[in-house]
């Protein structure tokens, strides 16, 4: 069986911006815990328009993670953090038991590039107390021609300060000129490559922007071409052998505790406390489908 399989994307819109959605899709759900990914943009405003604008809404049981690669985005959350997130940058926000945010686009920014990712919380970790972690630094080292940037986890002998649960890697890797270059691997880890700009070469077939390539386990290398210019994402885990349940901005263990969180935000308990400062309206959670209740 080969090593590698091609998921399908699919698009949609978040915050008035085009994404598209490598994870999860119906053919697979998790690569280690990392269990959400919208690749947003790039994006061009015009003068006056207002960006991404995302309202305050809730997160349980997952931390989102933010990567920026152009543009500045504001986060705001219940906690009071408010922070602006520019290129090169990791926004991680460890929602545990519950948290509330809302991220817009600084005003008068023109342009948005971003990798927007949710980590699952294992399970033992669920109702661990909410936080936020900016990462304004992060390892970067050259070879190759290749500029890497580690944004989670470790790999060749860099350590990123990234807060995790579960055993996993992120890596951004963005090419100054064309190369070949072979990737060391852990076997005990799948992983997924996603370019996020220009194209690369991987098992003799060509990849370009938003085609996410799965990697099972067992793989210690990984021989890859760059064209000049292109970026991709490679992230990798201990495969998390637990069910998780995705609706909407929620993740939990078992539907009784999304149907529980959904009533809470609902009903305003204080569990995911008020954003502040956001100008517009709290988002509403959408009906869960019949039998999930
Ligand atoms: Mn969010």
């Amino acid at each position: 069986m080969s090593p590698f399989e091609r998921l399908p994307a699919r698009h949609s819109r978040v915050g008035g911006i085009p994404v598209t959605r490598l994870l999860p899709v119906r053919q697979r759900r998790l690569i280690g815990a990392w269990c959400f990914l919208d690749h947003a943009g790039p994006s061009h405003f015009a003068a006056g328009e207002p960006g991404l604008r995302v309202g305050p809404h809730p997160h349980i049981g997952l931390q989102t993670f933010t990567w920026m690669i152009r543009g500045r985005v504001l986060h705001r959350d219940s906690l009071g953090h408010e922070q602006i997130i520019q290129p090169g940058q990791v926004n991680l926000m460890t929602a545990g038991r519950g948290i509330a945010h809302s991220e817009e686009s600084v005003a008068g920014e023109r342009e948005l590039h971003a990798a927007q990712l949710w980590i699952a919380l294992p399970y033992a970790d669920r109702h661990t107390p909410p936080r936020f972690d900016h990462y304004p630094r992060l390892p970067m080292w050259s070879q190759r021609g290749v500029c890497f940037t580690l944004l989670a986890g470790e790999y060749a002998g860099h350590r990123a300060p990234t807060l995790l649960f579960s055993p996993l890697v992120g890596l951004d890797l963005h090419a100054r000129q064309p190369t070949t270059l072979t990737l060391a691997l852990r076997p005990e880890f799948e992983y997924g490559l996603l370019v996020l700009e220009g194209g690369m070469e991987l098992d003799g077939e060509w990849t370009g922007p938003n085609e996410l390539v799965y990697v099972r386990t067992a793989q210690d290398r990984l021989e890859l071409s760059l064209e000049e210019s292109a970026r991709v994402l490679l992230l990798g885990g201990e495969p998390l052998e637990e069910r998780i349940y995705i609706w909407w901005n929620l993740v939990g263990h078992s539907e009784a505790e999304i149907a529980e969180a959904l009533a809470d935000w609902q009903a305003g308990s204080p569990r995911f406390g008020k954003v502040k400062g956001y100008d517009g309206e709290a988002m509403a959670a959408p009906p869960l489908p019949a039998g999930q209740k």
